[in-house]
């Protein structure tokens, strides 16, 4: 039992069952028993493992995708370069590297990164000596620049809350207390303004989640791009719109019981990214597969290029690690790409407009 499941069966029986939203918030950032908050979950040690871990191709691909959209432009003098979850800042300083030699970009860029994990705020302060970092609770701190950002399984570690259709409303999928133990119950039917039209394209006992944080953050951001140019590039799992139960639990590299052992195993949810395409008024893209996004960024002739340097067993995982960026049957197809625009400006590289 972890010192979460106490506080949580104790919080309950005080106040009632909470929310999936509200179980994900104090799983994921409790101050002092949060999974984030307390460790670095990533690598093979770890519990998971992200697309700039597997290799520095794909931190190389997005960097050079916004040195790109930021020429486009017109190469705004200064700007934010900003990361919301950066984990061990891998991906950055891939990207930064690999923008080393793009004229004026570094000169203008100011480094802003969104971390609520104090024990990934020192990882990626690490992985970054030399540039100069600022770091951020939440993104209403951003300064007002033109805004380049990237966030790279982020969305899928914000709380959803999940409804599970009735006849014409909604039950609420809680967590409660039965016999001392987190167990799932439903709340009472009731209308949800928010899903008035999923009831069209859902029947009675699907489940459908709601993510207000990820779309609140779209619209945010959407909306200051297309004020103060810039984009925004949402890679993730998930797909155009929300149905079934998608909440995962992974400890170790393998799905667990997301009530089993809160704050010690990362939760996360399938990305609706319909929703967060049409937030704001800034221009999405259309959604597409991860893997179709890098090789249209020409990522196999960067591994091509990597791969003449390298022999035996280096080789052969750096040859495992494109497929696996790329391939439809790894994380080729389950990951999706997204980027806002402004509407004046050319569409970004690799990337059909909606
Ligand atoms: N982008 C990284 C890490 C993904 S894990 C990679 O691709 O490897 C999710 C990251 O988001 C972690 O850095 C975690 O600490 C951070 N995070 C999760 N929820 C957050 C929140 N609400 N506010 C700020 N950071 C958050």
């Amino acid at each position: 039992m972890t010192a979460l499941h106490g506080a949580l069966v104790a919080r309950i029986a005080r106040t009632g069952p909470i929310s999936v939203a509200d179980y994900m918030t104090e799983c994921l950032l409790h101050p002092t028993h949060g999974y984030y908050t307390t460790r670095d979950p990533l690598g093979a040690a770890g519990d998971f493992t992200t697309a700039p871990e597997i290799s520095q191709m794909f931190g190389e691909m997005i960097g050079l995708w916004l040195a790109q959209v930021w020429m486009d432009q017109g190469a705004p003098e200064e700007f934010a370069l900003v990361e919301l979850g950066p984990g061990r800042g891998t991906l950055m300083a891939d990207a930064l590297r690999a923008t080393a030699r793009v004229p004026g970009f570094h000169a203008g860029l100011r480094l802003h990164l969104v971390e609520a994990s104090p024990a990934l705020r020192a990882r990626q302060e690490a992985a970054l000596q030399g540039h100069e970092v600022t770091f951020h609770d939440h993104p209403a701190s951003l300064p007002d620049l033109p805004t380049y950002l990237i966030a790279n399984e982020f969305f899928d570690a914000l709380p959803i809350r999940q409804f599970q259709r009735a006849k014409t409303g909604w039950h609420e999928r809680m967590i409660g207390v039965v016999d001392g133990q987190l167990a799932w119950g439903l709340a009472p039917e009731a209308p949800v303004e928010a899903l008035a039209d999923r009831v069209a394209d859902t029947h009675e006992g699907q489940v459908v989640e709601w993510n207000a944080s990820a779309q609140a953050l779209a619209a945010d951001f959407g909306n200051r791009i297309e004020a103060l140019g810039g984009a925004a590039l949402i890679l993730d799992y998930g797909d155009e719109v929300s149905i079934g139960d998608t909440l995962q639990a992974v400890r170790g590299h393998a799905p667990v019981d997301a009530l089993a052992s809160p704050g010690a195993t990362d939760l996360t949810a399938h990305v609706a990214f319909g929703p967060l395409a049409s937030a704001s008024r800034a221009r999405a893209s259309r959604l597409t597969p991860q893997g179709v996004f890098l090789e249209r960024l020409g990522i196999t002739a960067r591994a091509e290029a990597l791969a003449a340097k390298l022999q035996g067993a280096a080789l052969d995982s750096h040859i495992a690690a494109h497929r696996r960026l790329t391939h439809p049957s790894e994380m080729g197809t389950l990951f999706k790409v997204l980027a806002l625009t402004p509407t004046h400006c050319p569409a970004p590289p690799g990337l059909e407009p909606a």
